[in-house]
């Protein structure tokens, strides 16, 4: 056990500092974490729309890498 119920009790305040979304996606957390923010997310507005937009963010990044830029 790794703690999970200190993890689960993290607050919105808390995963923010963490600066979990960009983590989320990124990599950098670790298994229980992640699934701990998942928790947070699936009903925190805020959170899913971060995580929304790292998706995003990391996919155009991927676009940079495999293929010119196709002109917005
Ligand atoms: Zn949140």
């Amino acid at each position: 056990m790794n703690n999970p119920a200190t993890l689960s009790g993290l607050s919105h305040d808390d995963w923010i500092n963490l600066q979990a979304a960009e983590k989320y996606i990124f990599g950098g957390l670790n298994e229980d974490q992640r699934d701990a923010y998942e928790e947070h997310f699936f009903s925190c507005y805020e959170c899913a729309e971060e995580v929304r937009w790292m998706a995003i963010f990391e996919a155009k990044e991927k676009k940079i890498f495999d293929a010119p830029a196709p002109g917005v």
